[in-house]
């Protein structure tokens, strides 16, 4: 199944994704291709939004894991999140799409603050916007700060591209028979404890009605038979 052609949507890409074939950190000619991947969906006349992780750099679980203190860690993965945003930035820039990033940390010499009125303008006036560092806070994801943006950007879905192609009753890599679901509803997602995202991210696109859209963004020209409707994916609503 696949929803109405939208005006606006939130991408939200997990930092992995910039890694493409490498272990760690960001691989400019994988970003690059994702850069046209983006500029190929904007071009159809889409307001776009985007969220990208932190992942690929630092998350603040592993690092509370190895004995630091979780907030700590938290912020070193909000600022991952920034990086992660310049690099999409500069890529988008060298192929001619105006982008801003705004950041929920204020850093006024790398990027803009988060100002909601000022990304609706940057959206109208044909720019891609990038929401940096979540919701700016320890102990949430990025794909909170992504239901967050969405929710207050009003856009009509948020597209998680990630490594698989949709959501599984059970882990794909690990159950040869485990079935991928066309369409899913929230509460199905939040009771299964289903690998979408974080409860509270899924939470909060649910009261505010926000259909999620789970597909893979490493496939090539996925992202725009997605959005045409005629990719893999799993809708969550
Ligand atoms: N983070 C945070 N608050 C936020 C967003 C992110 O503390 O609002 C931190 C958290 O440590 C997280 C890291 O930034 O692990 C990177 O983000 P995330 O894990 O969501 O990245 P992804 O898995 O999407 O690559």
């Amino acid at each position: 199944m696949s929803l109405p052609k939208p005006k606006r949507i939130l991408l939200k890409l997990s930092g992995e994704v910039l890694m493409g074939d490498q272990q760690f950190g960001i691989d400019p000619a994988f970003v690059a291709e994702l850069a046209a991947e983006v500029k190929a969906a904007k071009d159809t006349g889409l307001e776009l939004c985007l969220v990208i992780g932190g992942g690929n750099i630092f998350r603040g679980m592993a690092g509370a894991a190895k004995g630091m203190d979780r907030a700590q860690a938290d912020y070193m993965g909000m600022l991952a999140t920034v990086m992660n945003a310049l690099a999409m930035q500069n890529a988008l820039e060298q192929l001619g799409v105006p982008t801003r990033v705004q950041s929920a940390i204020e850093m006024d010499k790398v990027c803009e603050p988060v100002i909601r009125r000022r990304a609706e303008r940057h959206l109208e006036k044909g720019r891609v916007v990038i929401f940096a560092a979540g919701v700016g806070a320890p102990y949430f994801t990025t794909d909170s700060g992504a239901a967050l943006r969405a929710a207050e950007m009003k856009c009509d879905a948020l597209y998680k591209g990630t490594s698989v192609d949709g959501v599984y009753d059970s882990d794909p890599k690990k159950n040869a028979a485990a079935k991928r679901f066309e369409t899913v509803s929230y509460d199905r997602v939040l009771a299964d404890n289903l690998k979408v995202m974080d409860a509270s991210a899924v939470a909060l696109c649910r009261d505010n009605a926000i259909p999620i859209v789970v597909f893979s963004i490493r496939e090539k020209g996925n992202l725009a038979r997605v959005l045409a409707g005629e990719g893999v994916q799993t809708v969550v609503q």
